[in-house]
């Protein structure tokens, strides 16, 4: 009987050290696989030709290295590409890869659908199907980088894909230590940004991590009336405590949490809107992003004008809040914001999701 092949793309680099070591392996190897799994993008053991043929041996047999299957490669007018990827138990994310904004930026999903039904995105209505493994978050980076060729060229991360950060955090914060290992891809915190709906027990945690990414909260609004239900798990963690924990939030020098805020046309665009987020956002080192509602059939909302865009951005401007409008990028390819869904399946009510949601 041969024993289960372990698979190297799940293991950090202090787990691959410890699993070589108990097979006898001097654990500096684990170096060499990162830099060649990641770095060099190379995922058959013949090409690793670095290592001894004995321990080339050792590896091909008893390791394995999934990597996610590329099934599809769209790519927007403005040079915006999404890959359709496809792993081991055939279920399907999105990945996707946005040029010059101006830096090269990777975005890529944490989980299979999300849980969290907020009422403008797509993914949203998948409900969740279930969590990515640390393996399948960082996976998604070897592909995209190996795609764009972008291996030796810095890049700028985001968690926005599909999925709720936070919900996932293990695998998620365990993903970004293997994309961060120096003989990997050497991924600095600093270029990555996590964006989550706001869940206070995974901030508190995230605020005492070592590793510490960027933090965009997906406020969407000012109320907490409006924001449960917009951002349904606002319910459980409302404005003032999401804030609170962003006040207490220890920030490295000029570093800022950015508040993202999906614009919907007569909903949450009004100046009056506009003015309660300066007051919510007072005394919290932030910049606002705003994102005009990329529409979709089946969301029951609209993207506002340019107009109206623009005052409400002014009125945050006046009153010396950082902000920028997010340009919706990969439109054309169903790639921006919100827009990423890959299969069907029946919708779970809100009051469904937030009870997985608090499991
Ligand atoms: N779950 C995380 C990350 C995923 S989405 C979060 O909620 O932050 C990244 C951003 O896109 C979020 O701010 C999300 O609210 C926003 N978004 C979702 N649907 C959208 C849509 N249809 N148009 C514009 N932005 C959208």
């Amino acid at each position: 009987m041969t024993a289960p092949r372990t698979d190297l793309a799940e293991l950090d680099l202090g787990e691959l050290e410890r699993d070589l070591a108990a097979r006898g392996v001097e654990p500096f190897h684990a170096r060499q696989l990162y830099r060649w799994i990641y770095k060099r993008g190379v995922t058959d053991v013949d090409q690793m030709t670095d290592l001894s043929r004995a321990l080339r041996e050792t590896v091909a047999a008893e390791y394995g290295l999934t990597t996610p299957c590329i099934v599809g490669d769209e790519r927007s007018t403005d040079g915006t590409r999404k890959l359709l990827l496809e792993l081991a138990d055939r279920r399907r994310i999105e990945a996707v890869f946005i040029p010059d904004t101006p830096a090269m930026t990777f975005c890529i999903s944490t989980q299979v659908g999300c849980a969290m039904s907020c009422g403008f995105c797509l993914t949203g209505r998948m409900g969740l199907v279930r969590h990515l493994t640390a393996g399948e978050i960082a996976g998604q980076v070897r592909v995209l980088a190996a795609a764009t060729d972008m291996r030796d060229q810095p890049f700028n991360l985001v968690l926005m894909g599909m999925g709720e950060p936070l919900h996932n955090y293990d695998n998620t914060m365990k993903a970004l230590r293997m994309l961060h290992a120096e003989h990997g891809l050497a991924v600095s915190p600093r270029r990555v940004t996590l964006s989550t709906v706001g869940i206070v027990p995974g901030l508190e945690r995230l605020a005492r991590e070592p590793l510490m990414p960027n933090l965009a909260i997906s406020l969407h609004a000012t109320t907490d009336e409006q924001r449960s239900e917009l951002v349904p798990p606002n319910r459980k963690y409302p404005l003032s405590a999401i804030l609170e924990t962003c006040r207490r939030f220890p920030l490295q020098k000029r570093r800022r949490i950015t508040f993202e805020y999906v614009l919907l046309a007569g909903v949450n665009d009004t100046p009056e809107d506009a003015r309660r987020l300066v007051v919510l956002l007072a005394g919290i080192r932030s910049k606002v992003n705003l994102i005009p509602l990329n529409p979709a059939p089946g969301i029951p909302y609209e993207r506002p004008s340019d107009e109206r865009v623009n005052r409400f951005a002014q009125i945050l401007a006046d009153a010396t809040l950082t902000v920028s409008v997010r340009k919706s990028r990969g439109r054309d390819i169903r790639a921006a914001c919100g827009q990423l869904i890959v299969e069907g399946g029946p919708k779970k009510s809100a009051a469904q999701q937030i009870a997985l949601l608090m499991r």
